[in-house]
């Protein structure tokens, strides 16, 4: 931008924070468009459906951006499948992931016509045959199956080892799929797997897929044929060093697993498709430099990105315009009051108190993975389309917080 100050689709963010105030996460329509159609292009010739991971960001606007693209959803609660209604999006094209949907998120599912439930355990696999027994249907199922691979990722965000919580360990799939095709309210659809997020291998990939393509060679042999394979999302981005998986090599790989094979692909990328689609715009309140470390407190929080307080995960951190000077070593806090409240630790800038910043690849789990904690109110949601910013959630008030709470009649 010019004179090395930060904008987003030439709009100054300046400009937009000046007009809607901060915190506020800002994304970029066009940015969000060519990572969508990145992947998609190199997966041609591949049969295959995209289910965007909606808890990366379910805002209306990017489920709309992506839907308009032909994108389905990976939907993980009712509440997300009432977003991907919001928006129109066609449930056929959809996925609905989780171990733990309750009896009344299976039958909102069923009646809206979902495209395949990713099925995480024995007992979800009963309740999903009774609740469409009971109602004369058929719900399509993916067994997730779980094959005990190691995606060298945090271990919070790795969910593919035999340890984790979620799918179904390896040697019990057949007999389940076996259990599957003697129920009457189960058509079998398909197979899925999701070994974790921000991987930045590929190597884990196939050897997963290559286990789930036996396990399909082996259901294929009993008669049990299986339309698709999903081979799930986690497909990592670069936050600070890491060198994400290129679109055509991951292409690559999955050309080679598909090749001959009758099984369409399906996929559940998230983060990959609005991560860096996206920034939190934040301004400094105060600077406090200290004897032992130098804080530089700011409008945002770890309600608004809680990522580093989670993870301790990194993000870009930039001035929006950058000053002259030596820069001095800060950190980035939050209001909240926990010593957790961190949005980055040991940054060299020239800061002055009501400069503004934008941290970065702030678009997948941030305003998602927020919250109100200490009673802030939410921060807005504006994106920025062919150089207008749209404002696609309005900030919340105080008023909007307690609007669903009431004190104890007075006896
Ligand atoms: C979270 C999740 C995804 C998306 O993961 P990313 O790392 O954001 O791509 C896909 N599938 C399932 C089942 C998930 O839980």
């Amino acid at each position: 931008m010019r004179g090395g100050e930060l904008g987003v689709d030439g709009l100054p963010l300046a400009e937009i924070a000046a007009r809607h105030g901060t915190p506020c996460y800002v994304y970029s329509r066009r940015a969000l468009e060519e990572a969508y159609r990145a992947l998609d292009a190199s997966l041609a010739g591949v049969p295959h459906l995209v289910c965007y991971a909606m808890k990366a960001n379910a805002n209306l606007a990017i489920l709309d951006v992506f839907a308009r693209l032909g994108s389905g959803f990976d939907i993980g609660s009712g509440g997300e499948l009432a977003r991907a209604l919001a928006v129109g999006a066609d449930p056929r094209r959809s996925v609905f992931s989780g171990v733990g949907k309750s009896a009344a998120e299976l039958r909102q599912a069923l009646d809206a016509g979902i495209g395949c439930f990713n099925v995480e355990s024995a007992a979800e696999l009963e309740r999903l045959d009774a609740v469409a027994r009971a109602s004369a249907r058929r719900a399509p199922v993916s067994l997730r199956v779980n094959p005990d691979v190691d995606p060298r990722t945090h271990p919070y965000i790795s969910t593919g080892l035999k340890e984790s919580k979620f799918g179904i360990a390896f040697d019990d799939a057949l007999a389940l799929y076996r259990r599957a095709r003697s129920m009457t309210g189960i058509e079998i659809v398909g197979i899925d797997m999701h070994i974790g997020s921000q991987i930045t291998e590929l190597a884990p990939y196939a050897e997963a897929a290559r286990k789930v393509f036996a396990l399909c060679d082996a259901l294929a042999a009993e008669g049990i044929a299986l339309d698709h394979v999903d081979l799930g999302g986690g497909l990592g981005i670069r936050y600070r060093d890491e060198t994400p998986v290129p679109f055509p090599e991951y292409a690559a790989m999955v050309r080679e697993l598909f090749a001959g094979r009758r099984e369409r692909l399906v996929l559940e990328p998230g983060r990959r498709l609005v991560a860096e689609a996206g920034v939190l715009l934040t301004r400094v309140e105060y600077l406090k430099p200290g004897p032992v470390r130098h804080y530089a407190i700011v409008d945002a929080a770890m309600n608004d990105l809680v990522r580093p307080a989670l993870y301790d995960a990194w993000h870009p951190v930039a001035p929006v315009r950058p000053r002259p000077g030596t820069p001095m070593r800060w950190d980035l806090v939050g209001p909240v009051c926990e010593s957790a409240d961190f949005l980055a630790h040991d940054r060299d800038l020239v800061l002055e108190a009501g400069d503004l910043i934008a941290i970065g690849a702030a678009g997948a789990y941030a305003m998602s993975m927020s919250s109100n904690y200490n009673a802030r109110p939410r921060a807005c949601e504006v994106m920025v389309d062919r150089g207008v910013a749209h404002v696609v959630r309005r900030r919340e008030t105080a008023a909007d917080l307690y609007a669903l709470e009431s004190p104890l009649p007075r006896s």
